[in-house]
């Protein structure tokens, strides 16, 4: 087939040539220090993965920089991981200490491997998306900035712990599969510029836009309504219909949200449940969310049994119990009353083939 410049590249040709001769026999990693993983391979070939912290959103500048030293100290191979990890793949051993000894004299946290807090994965926030309720990346920002002896290994949790941020409830981060997720909130309804909506919005596709069917057509202003019974203030019929305004800087807000997780180890894997349904979205430094991660990582890492999950702790110590310990007051938000709660209830993220 004719190559095409659409779509990424196949990640096969893409690998480092040690890890693409050894494919499919990688048997096992050590972490001799944080930060650094050591491969082997049945064939007795190692390779060396050296992680550092990124902010995600980077400039051109960074992402040079990177390469210059991917170039210098791995033959250019050097990848994000699913939660934006920096991670340089050093087939030659001899030149890991160089790497950790410039990465360290240019700043770079080194760290997010094993027992710790790997980089927040979040999402595009004030600066890219049209339904943000906060700016992602200062909040990830603050929360780490507070929080990174737990990436670079200074101090250790129990387990992994995965940190989330999306800036609205369509959740483009992995927030519900996370340890502990912050979630923006939209807390009214909808505003519809009337006049606007019949000159520029498409009507049909901004009442299919609408998850809860809560948008249906009004014919005489030419334009749209939302019912207030069934809006859940996403702010995805905003992103189709300009003359729609979800966003309100008094009643915006932050919920957290804990004990998702991917893995299928011990248990299933979990979705995230609501902990504080609301804190005020307080830029520039984000005071309250950055202390309320905070508690949330102290009491459960005092208190969870080696390698127990956020949510498996949760799930041996009980909902109660949890509120109890974290001082979080349980609420009528707690309870869920959606309409499709029942299945939601039953619901796990296990696949089953
Ligand atoms: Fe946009 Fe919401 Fe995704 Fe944030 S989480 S990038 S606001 S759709
Ligand atoms: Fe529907 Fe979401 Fe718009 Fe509410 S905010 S009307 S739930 S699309």
């Amino acid at each position: 087939m004719a190559k095409t410049d659409f779509g990424p590249p196949h990640y096969r040709d893409m690998l480092p040539p040690l890890i693409a001769e050894n494919y499919g026999k990688w048997r096992y990693h050590t972490i001799p220090q944080p930060g650094v993983l050591k491969h082997f391979s049945e064939s007795g070939a190692v390779i060396t993965s050296v992680r550092a912290a990124s902010p995600r959103l980077v400039s051109t500048d960074f992402v040079r920089d990177l390469c210059d030293i991917a170039d210098k100290y791995c033959d250019g191979h050097v990848r994000f991981t699913t939660r934006h990890n920096i991670e340089f793949l050093v087939s030659d051993e001899s030149r890991v200490d160089p790497l950790l000894a410039e990465l360290a004299a240019k700043n770079y946290l080194v760290g997010g491997v094993g027992h710790g807090i790997s980089n927040i994965v979040h999402t595009q926030g004030w600066i890219h998306c049209k339904s943000a309720v906060t700016d992602a990346s200062g909040l990830v920002k603050s929360v780490m900035d507070d929080l990174h002896d737990y990436y670079t290994g200074k101090r250790t949790l129990p387990a992994k712990l995965r940190i989330a941020v999306a800036c609205c409830v369509n959740m483009c981060g992995a927030c519900h599969c996370s340890d502990i997720a912050i979630v923006g909130i939209h807390r009214k309804l909808p505003e519809i510029d009337h006049e606007m909506a019949s000159k520029v919005c498409e009507i049909r596709s901004t009442v299919a836009s609408c998850p809860t069917g809560a948008i249906r057509p009004n014919p005489k202003l030419k334009s749209i309504d939302i019912s207030d019974d069934k809006c859940m203030y996403c702010g995805n019929c905003g992103a189709v219909c300009p003359a729609i305004n979800t966003m309100d800087p008094e009643t915006d807000g932050l919920s957290i949200w804990v004990g998702g997780k991917v893995a299928n180890a011990r248990t299933t894997p979990q979705l995230s449940r609501l902990a504080i349904p609301y804190l005020p979205n307080n830029p520039p430094r984000w005071p309250e969310v950055t202390e309320a991660v905070r508690n949330l990582v102290e009491v459960w890492g005092a208190r969870a049994k080696p390698g127990e999950r956020f949510g498996e702790w949760i799930g041996r110590i009980g909902w109660e119990r949890f509120f109890d310990v974290t001082g979080i007051a349980f609420t009528g938000k707690h309870i869920d009353d959606f309409t499709h709660a029942t299945a939601s209830f039953r619901t796990t993220t296990q696949f089953r083939f």
